[in-house]
């Protein structure tokens, strides 16, 4: 009776034992990167490297191999092996590598028995490329930050001198004795006035943005410029239309909107010639998005030219700066607002802008 009993309990050790040996086989084999160990005659005593399956690197092939053997297949050199300083220095290690196009962090370790001794080593290793990556662009990001503050304050300093210089050629083109050269000292005034409205569509664009934030609505706003727009228009000899359905409120810097709906509605003037259309569209969607439209009957843009917007300084004006449509991407970005482009060559072309839904905090009172 009693070994009948022993038995079961050892038939159930047995059973546990198996269960736990599947489940750590289970755990190894979806670890993303990979433990090795080695005894002290440099074989492969352990493998489960499920990150290198796809190099042919599988306990199978491994087991009981020279761990030159994996450092060939890995393409990484045994001279220099942290595993083999573990095992022979009794060196603890962590490191990155770069290794078949990803970053692994590895940490070596001996492996020592109860008398201190060491027995073998041991290397854990993990697949840390998108955290790499991730840190990468974080820098790239903070010295691309760092550049456009750099830049920005220079292009505010060199407008200052610039003043200057257009200051004394514009009192130069009046004198008589310069009379024979105004022409040219105009064309001078001319190109400064250039690089000058380029810095400010610069600083412009540079500026950091939703920092006077405050409830406004687009309806108010463009109510408001209107008679600015239409002075305008009448001066392009150009019709406007404006549609004007009142929107809610929501947090905006109404400089922003002033930059954005300036830029695309200059655009559509100077795109579209004396005799033509431009319309204003301001309203609510059905999905509770504030949204303005600014549609023109101009020249259009060809499919080569739409898949460029946003590009700096692309520009089809002689006058042009190239930087204002890529100013409306970015406030546009600033809102999370989506920016859309229709347009046809010698038909039009319609710009929209269409805001996040409004909470009914926002709304104005009924
Ligand atoms: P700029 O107006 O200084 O040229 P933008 O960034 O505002 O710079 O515009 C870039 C280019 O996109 C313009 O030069 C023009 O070729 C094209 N474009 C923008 N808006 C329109 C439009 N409404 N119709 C036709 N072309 C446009
Ligand atoms: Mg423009």
């Amino acid at each position: 009776m009693q070994s009948v009993l022993r038995s079961n309990d050892r038939q159930q050790q047995h059973l546990s034992l198996q269960m736990k040996q599947a489940q750590i086989a289970w755990v190894m084999e979806n670890i993303p990167g990979g433990l090795i160990a080695i005894d002290n005659q440099e074989t492969i005593t352990f493998f489960s490297c499920p990150a290198f399956k796809g190099l042919g690197c599988t306990p199978a092939t491994m087991l009981g191999h020279h761990i030159s053997v994996f450092h060939q297949r890995f393409g990484a050199p045994s001279e220099t092996s942290p595993l083999l300083d573990a095992l022979h220095k009794g060196t603890e290690s962590r490191r990155v590598s770069h290794r078949l196009g990803r970053y692994f962090e590895a940490v070596n370790s001996p492996l020592v028995d109860e008398q201190g001794e060491i027995q073998g080593a041991v290397c854990l290793f993990i697949d840390v490329t998108e955290r790499v990556l991730q840190d990468r662009e974080l820098k790239r990001l903070e010295k691309a930050q760092m550049v456009g503050q750099l830049a920005a304050s220079l292009s505010h300093e060199i407008r200052n001198p610039l003043a200057i210089v257009r200051g004394h050629l514009q009192f130069l083109s009046t004198t008589e004795e310069q009379a024979a050269l105004r022409g040219q000292y105009e064309m001078m005034v001319e190109q400064l006035d250039r690089v000058n409205t380029m810095l400010q569509d610069f600083l412009d664009l540079a500026k950091e943005r939703l920092k006077q934030s405050a409830p406004h609505s687009l309806s108010a706003i463009v109510a408001r410029i209107r008679p600015m727009l239409e002075s305008e228009a009448y001066l392009a000899g150009v019709t406007l239309s404006i549609e004007l359905e009142e929107t809610p409120e929501f947090l905006l810097c109404p400089d922003d909107i002033h930059q954005l709906l300036l830029n695309l509605y200059r655009n559509a003037l100077e795109a579209t010639p004396p005799g033509g259309t431009v319309s204003m569209r301001v309203g609510l969607s059905a999905a509770q998005q504030p949204y303005f439209e600014v549609c023109d009957t101009g020249c259009g843009m060809a499919p080569e030219m739409l898949a460029k917007i946003g590009t700096p300084f692309m520009t089809t004006k002689s006058h042009g700066t190239g930087l204002g449509l890529l100013q409306c991407v970015n406030i546009c970005k600033s809102y999370t607002a989506d920016f859309s482009i229709r347009s046809q060559p010698r038909q039009g072309t319609c710009v929209t802008v269409c805001f996040p839904a409004t909470d009914e905090s926002c709304r104005p009172a009924p």
